[in-house]
């Protein structure tokens, strides 16, 4: 068999997932993958191919996920969940330092993470690039976060291009998908009968040389062409960016503020979905004796109140302006913070918010109000 070069795609029976899985255990990842937990797609460690979710697709409306039966045994029928690759680089606790009381004096310490490195297995097009946000986020900035840095480099990413899309998703908008351009070391395409695949990166490279692969024929690459078009066909929300830095800048003032702040129960729930949110805040766990405290790092979110805690009170202290801040940052600052969007267009925080508010419906009313506003006004200086 020829060997595997990185611009060749590549094809293995649905068998061979199993194989991929194996070599991967063998050269010591931890591979994570989707699992089906509490009635959700979730990501988690995973033994064999037998541990991913066969057969079930996701349904997802604003504020509503379910799963179900899908008239086939595809193994990546369905988008994203509430989990993202972010719990992995970034989990939500980790103890950043510990001191011990010893014989009446206190000894400080880092603790070492024990860990294999993970193999991500199904990442999605719009999560390969949640992940170059917070790249950009924890690796490219002044400071470098060293948690993140280990578990990011030794990474290795397994992408799944989607073959359908949830009603939810706005990738499209984000251009960020559905089809994984980069930043994978194997990307993948489900076919009826196996999978396409292609090589991302040396590391991809090198391990495909130990699977079982043969070249692809016409027909599979046409039906990946087909199953890839088809999620591209089924995405129909939108956001439209064009100028919306600047729009969310020139309407902090806008009354929709606060209707959306009437809706909005401020539960975090968008924020720890989100797979770029970032925030975190530290504190420090005692034991009952008072001998070992560790210091905590937490995801913390912009909408609890006292995130905002200054020296003389809390900053945002309304709903509407915590909102406010969430989606402007989102959507505008990053931009000028990050130089790219905070948001990928996953839709988890619409699915997953419990009173299915709806950023892309909600940049739309301020847009249009803020369109009012200039036609009145140009009425008025018309006069
Ligand atoms: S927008 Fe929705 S998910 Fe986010 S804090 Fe408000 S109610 Fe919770
Ligand atoms: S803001 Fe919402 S749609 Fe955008 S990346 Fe975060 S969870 Fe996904």
């Amino acid at each position: 068999m020829n060997q595997p070069a990185t611009s060749d795609v590549w094809y293995f029976p649905k068998d061979g997932l199993t194989e991929l899985i194996r070599v991967l255990q063998e050269d010591g990842f931890d591979v994570i993958g989707p699992t089906v937990d509490q009635g959700a797609i979730v990501y988690a460690s995973i033994q064999s191919a037998e541990d991913l979710p066969k057969g079930l697709t996701d349904i997802q409306e604003a504020g509503s996920y379910r799963l179900e039966k899908r008239n086939d045994e595809s193994l990546f029928g369905y988008v994203v969940g509430p989990h993202s690759w972010k719990k992995f680089l970034f989990p939500p606790i980790s103890v950043v330092a510990a001191a011990d009381r010893i014989e009446g004096h206190w000894e400080f310490s880092t603790p070492e993470e024990p860990q294999r490195p993970f193999a991500f297995l199904g990442v999605r097009a719009c999560e390969l690039a949640a992940i170059r946000v917070q790249d950009q986020v924890f690796l490219k900035g002044p400071y470098v976060d060293p948690i993140y840095q280990r578990r990011r480099e030794s990474a290795f990413l397994i992408a799944v291009n989607c073959t359908q899309a949830a009603s939810t998703c706005f990738c499209t908008s984000m251009k960020t998908g559905p089809r994984c351009q980069s930043g994978y070391d194997l990307g993948l395409t489900e076919l009826k009968d196996g999978f396409l695949l292609e090589i991302g990166s040396e590391r991809g490279q090198q391990l495909s040389r130990s699977l079982s692969l043969r070249p692809t024929t016409a027909a599979e690459m046409a039906e990946g062409d087909l199953r890839r078009q088809q999620a591209a066909d089924q995405i129909h929300r939108t956001l439209e960016t064009d100028g919306l830095p600047n729009l969310l800048k020139q309407n902090l003032r806008s009354s929709h503020w606060d209707d959306v702040g009437r809706r909005c129960l401020s539960c975090t729930n968008c924020t720890m979905v989100c797979p770029t949110c970032f925030c975190s805040s530290v504190t420090e766990v005692a034991d009952l004796n008072g001998d070992h405290i560790n210091r905590e790092r937490r995801w913390d979110s912009c909408f609890n109140p006292e995130f905002s805690y200054m020296h003389s009170g809390i900053a945002r202290d309304s709903i509407p302006s915590r909102y406010r801040q969430w989606m402007t940052h989102k959507l505008s600052s990053w931009h000028d913070q990050f130089g790219t969007s905070g948001c990928v267009g996953c839709g988890r925080c619409i699915t997953w918010c419990p009173t299915g508010i709806d950023l892309t419906v909600e940049v739309l009313a301020i847009r249009e109000a803020a369109a009012t506003v200039e036609s009145v006004d140009r009425g008025t200086n018309h006069e």
